[in-house]
């Protein structure tokens, strides 16, 4: 068969005569023929399948090397050769993705990143807080910032609100603490220790009534959370498809539960149900639980109050809390859904994602 000239052979392969100046000098698609006197480059018009499989291959940004080994690979070998670099791009992208995720909330101030191992984890981070449609006062908080998630939920009555906020507070100082990883607990129970004595400072504070406030925290070390829980606000990690509650609640009715006095089901209806047996409540006699939790990439943390857990039957609160990609989804989907479910309790939730860097 006659060659083509480059001008005819490109129009055919529907490349410019560059991209074909290009692939020769890259060694993919080298002219049959070249004149000796002028230099025209001439091609074989069985080589137009082989250039416009190269054009092919460079526009789904396959790099020279890769190109030339596809080539001359059998059609059966360099269709698994084009799927296992598509699968490479595709895990790449879904990485970058995270990563531009994970900046995106870091500058909007929704996201940290710290390091106390070699991998490097960052964790983004939603808090949301809401009355529910009943109740007129708000006595929960709900927090996420750089290193410290926690919920708190005060009494109702005067002082409450506060006694919640002040507790958060208190421990918010962590965050700009340096602790060494040896004395995180000892650190976190002395925070709770400040904590109860500024909520025993409200409490002298009002005039009726004592306030009284839980406190569910956790503060990030970069490969690690410790958690300082007292009162019925709760913890949970939603880890595999898994769904587990980290904390216990410090409540008379879980208090029967354990003693096998009362059944689990009969624990959802007591009307003592939110009667806390351990809070803050500025005595010092509070004993809170302190753990240290290690975090994986893909963990996510749901810190929430009464209000959001005892409205939603367990079911719904696992699936609504692994329904959406971005914390700040979940926790307006679950406040949405505690309203929805009538709340007559004040609603706190903080949902946190662990993501691999
Ligand atoms: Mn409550």
């Amino acid at each position: 068969m006659a060659l083509l000239t480059i001008g005819a052979f490109a129009r055919a392969a529907r490349l410019s005569p560059k991209a074909l100046r290009l692939y020769a000098e890259l060694g993919l698609l080298r002219p049959a023929a070249v004149d000796p006197d002028n230099g025209y480059r001439f091609y074989d018009p069985a080589q137009l399948e082989r250039a416009r499989l190269v054009a092919r291959l460079r526009r789904i940004g396959m790099p020279v090397a890769r190109i030339r080994t596809v080539c001359d690979l059998p059609s059966d070998r360099a269709a698994a050769e084009v799927a296992a670099y598509w699968e490479q791009v595709r895990v790449d992208n879904a990485r970058r993705a995270q990563l531009a995720a994970f900046l995106v909330d870091q500058l909007r101030g929704r996201g940290s990143v710290m390091s106390d191992t070699h991998v490097d984890l960052g964790l983004r981070h939603a808090a949301r807080t809401d009355p529910g449609p009943v109740r007129t006062s708000n006595e929960d908080t709900a927090y996420a910032g750089s290193r410290l998630l926690a919920v708190a939920d005060g009494t109702r009555g005067p002082g409450g609100d506060r006694a919640s906020a002040a507790a958060v507070d208190v421990l918010r100082a962590l965050e700009s603490t340096a602790v060494p990883a040896g004395g995180l607990l000892n650190a976190l129970g002395e925070a709770v220790d400040r904590a109860d004595r500024a909520v025993g400072e409200i409490a002298r504070e009002v005039s009726s009534g004592t306030p009284v406030t839980t406190l569910t925290a956790m503060l990030w070390t970069g490969g690690h959370l410790a958690l300082a829980h007292i009162g019925d606000t709760r913890a949970c990690l939603l880890r595999d498809g898994g769904f587990r509650q980290l904390t216990t609640d410090h409540s008379y009715v879980r208090a029967l539960v354990d003693e096998g006095r009362l059944s689990p089901a009969e624990a959802d209806s007591h009307p003592q149900r939110a009667l806390l047996v351990r809070a803050l409540d500025g005595t010092g006699r509070h004993h809170p639980e302190l753990a240290v939790h290690p975090v994986r990439a893909g963990d996510r943390y749901l810190l929430c109050s009464d209000g959001l857990w005892s409205v939603l039957p367990p079911q719904v609160l696992r699936d609504a809390a692994g329904a959406a990609d971005h914390p700040e989804q979940v926790v307006d989907q679950l406040v949405e859904l505690a309203c929805r479910a009538g709340a007559p309790d004040n609603i706190a939730c903080v949902v946190a994602d662990v993501m691999a860097l």
